[in-house]
């Protein structure tokens, strides 16, 4: 990887895997990409090239591509779950439509590609424990389906022309940094925020709901080691199945209550995110990653908690 295009670069992944990648490759050779009306943080915009990218653009992307003659595309563009429920034609276009586009520029300037799936890649017909990196992936929400569509259209660019795309299935994703963008797992992220703050938090989601979770220096750390593996060593490609945490909001309560013992959690199902986590695998098996590319997590529930408690306090002025 010497020049990259990050797109979605102001979304939870795309701004923190921007910093991570401006202190690897160095800043010049990461260009962030945005959308128009998107507010853009100060620390990406004085820190490197930025550039409106819109993945339903083509002729916007390969301009940006010729331009910073760049060789590898990470693709962070997406309407998340609960939000592509409410706009699912968006959401196709989107995660579709504009990967297609990726692809085809990839093919034709050469390029490497990264556009990642996730655990909505699975649906009720999948094993739930334990799900396997190959299995029925039968999913009932746009969000889903536009995922596994995205995973067997990369594939088909490697197969077919040998474009070098590969991915990996995100479990909800957790940060201090950038607030979630609309998915099924935010609840993770905002319990955190209303510990810190000192609130009491509402659930979305019920006691037994258990779901696969990651803390963000671990997904950023799974990106650049996929881009960076050996090619030869990859049986799989889009996409491998990764994990750290498997948790229900029980047990994040239990966490937390370990800095804060007076915190309180109520439940107030929201009916659209309970039917979605229901239809996801409560974990998954990460063997294929963990052998072909070496990868390995570095946080558990307890050290993320402890982490995410120390910085929120900074962040909040708690
Ligand atoms: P996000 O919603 O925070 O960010 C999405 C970004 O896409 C935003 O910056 C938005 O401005 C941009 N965008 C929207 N429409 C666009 C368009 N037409 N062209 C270009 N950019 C556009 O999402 P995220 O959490 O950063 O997720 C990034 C990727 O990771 C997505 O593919 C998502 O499905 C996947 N993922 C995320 C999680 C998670 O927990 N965050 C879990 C599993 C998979």
């Amino acid at each position: 990887m010497k020049n990259i295009l990050v797109i979605g670069a102001t979304g939870q992944i795309g701004s923190e895997l921007m910093v991570s990648l401006r202190s690897l490759y160095g800043a010049e050779h990461v260009v962030g990409g945005y959308i128009a009306g998107v507010q853009i943080p100060d620390c990406l915009r004085d820190s490197g090239p930025m550039e409106e990218a819109d993945v339903t653009n083509s002729q916007q992307i390969a301009g940006i591509v010729d331009r910073y003659h760049i060789d590898t595309i990470f693709n962070l563009a997406a309407i998340l779950s609960a939000q592509a429920e409410k706009k699912p034609l968006l959401a196709w276009n989107i995660q579709i439509n504009g990967v297609l586009n990726l692809l085809e520029i990839s093919r034709e300037k050469g390029c490497s590609l990264f556009t990642p799936s996730s655990i909505g890649a699975f649906g009720d017909s999948s094993p739930k424990i334990k799900t396997p990196q190959d299995t029925i992936q039968r999913p009932r929400t746009i969000y889903g389906v536009s995922k596994v569509s995205c995973e067997l259209l990369s594939d088909y660019y490697y197969y077919k022309y040998g474009v070098d795309t590969r991915s990996v299935r995100f479990p909800g994703l957790i940060s201090y940094v950038t607030p979630p963008g609309g998915g099924t797992t935010d609840y993770a992220v905002e319990i955190y925020y209303a510990a810190v703050a000192g609130e009491k938090f509402y659930t979305p989601v019920s006691a037994g709901t258990y779901m696969d979770m990651m803390y963000m220096p671990d997904a950023l750390h799974a990106i650049v080691m996929l881009m960076e593996a050996d090619p030869d060593k990859l049986i799989h490609r889009n996409s491998f199945n990764i994990a750290s945490m498997s948790f229900d909001p029980e047990m994040i309560y239990a966490e937390i209550r370990k800095h804060y013992p007076d915190f309180e959690m109520e439940y107030r199902i929201d009916e659209l995110r309970q039917k979605i986590a229901d239809s996801w695998p409560d974990s998954l098996d990460d063997t294929c990653a963990r052998e072909e590319w070496g990868w390995k997590p570095r946080y558990d529930l307890s050290s993320m908690t402890t982490d995410m408690i120390v910085h929120l306090k900074q962040k909040l002025h708690k």
